[in-house]
């Protein structure tokens, strides 16, 4: 496609601007979407910062940033055009990570381990502007039912999702989530919607305690704001109190608080599975009691990325098992994508996920 547009280009740690760029020329085996709407990712927050480099040869820019997109097809490579994959204008969202398909690990399915990703808004091109291009096979048609701002944020939930398919919930089982950023929010209803009893959610701040009560937490615990109703210093005993006397069987931890990391071996019991999601520097360390965790016969699995549940995502999301409406608190027009950034990183108001409107 011709012509030029808007993009916001990222050079190195502090340093973005608003520029025009010609629209990418696409390959054969690509798609060009119109951008709807990027949720703000931790991860866009710490390129920006220098908390964390690009996966760019220098590890800086330029790049566009944003990898959590929907949008609607504007051209269609030769390869998807011939088996008919897409129309002009199909609704889609895109899984930014796109795996090489022919490695050992992408020959196992395991293509959130796969060396050769080309990831978009973080090795290549992303969303923070008006057009992106997309391998094809990484752009999925999202159900009329799914808006554009929900299906943005279709990646962080396809994460979650495989978290919570890692935590391998039992029927009628209560499930703790240690943390209550965007994914914790989502993780709530996705263990609900996976067959969890109850839900014991704790945080840090009663803001996403009151946002994880409403989306259908059944109990909540603040471990840091003494002012708190739900504080308490106590969480092996507030879960046993909100849980018949016993610890919980399933914690997923969706934080890189390394207090939430050993909390959660604290709150979880004999024969129970913990799942860590968050990202830690390269430095932490977790001490496990080793004889105990044997004989207790414990699970302690790790959850990264998104393989094979994204069909579960949009069903999930157009029946209203996830409701991803209460998370999205904070709205941005591609022009404000910096402020955006700065607004997620540097306020101190109440807000769990923010997003860019492109249009
Ligand atoms: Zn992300
Ligand atoms: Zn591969």
């Amino acid at each position: 496609m011709q012509g030029t547009m808007k993009v916001v280009n990222f050079y190195e740690p502090l340093v973005m601007k608003n520029e025009e760029h010609p629209i990418p020329e696409i390959a054969d085996n690509e798609v060009l979407v119109k951008v709807k709407a990027v949720g703000i990712c931790g991860s866009d927050v710490s390129y920006y910062y220098g908390h964390s480099p690009l996966d760019t040869p220098n590890g800086k820019g330029p790049l566009y940033l944003g990898h959590e997109a929907s949008g609607v097809i504007a051209e269609v490579g030769s390869i998807a055009k011939g088996l008919g994959l897409f129309q002009e204008g199909d609704r889609v969202a895109l899984n930014p990570v796109q795996q090489c398909n022919a490695c050992p690990a992408c020959m196992r399915g395991e293509f959130n381990t796969c060396p050769h990703c080309e990831v978009i808004g973080v090795s290549v091109n992303g969303c923070f502007a008006e057009y992106v291009k997309v391998k094809y096979t990484h752009a999925y048609k999202i159900p009329d039912e799914v808006s554009f701002e929900s299906a943005a944020l279709s990646e962080p939930l396809a994460c979650a999702t495989h978290g919570i398919f890692d935590l391998d919930i039992k029927l009628g089982q209560t499930v703790v989530v240690y943390g209550l950023g965007g994914i914790g929010l989502m993780m709530v209803q996705l263990a609900k919607a996976a067959g969890a009893g109850k839900v014991i959610a704790i945080g840090v701040r009663d803001y996403g305690i009151e946002k994880a009560l409403s989306v259908g937490a059944d109990h909540a615990i603040n471990v840091r704001d003494k002012a708190s109703q739900y504080y308490t210093d106590d969480t092996a005993a507030a879960v046993r109190s909100f849980n018949g006397g016993e610890l919980a069987p399933r914690c997923i931890v969706p934080t890189s608080g390394m207090n939430a990391l050993k909390d959660a071996l604290n709150v979880t019991g004999a024969c129970s599975t913990i799942c860590y999601f968050g990202l830690p520097s390269p430095d932490d360390r977790l001490e496990i009691p080793v004889l105990d965790a044997i004989q207790s016969e414990r699970t302690i699995r790790f959850a990264w990325l998104a393989p094979l549940v994204w069909d579960n995502v949009f069903h999930a999301v157009a029946s209203g098992q996830v409701d991803l409406g209460p998370i999205i608190t904070n709205r941005f027009s591609l022009d404000q994508t910096e402020e955006g950034i700065k607004y997620m990183k540097e306020s101190t108001d109440d807000k769990i996920k923010g997003i860019v409107l492109v249009d």
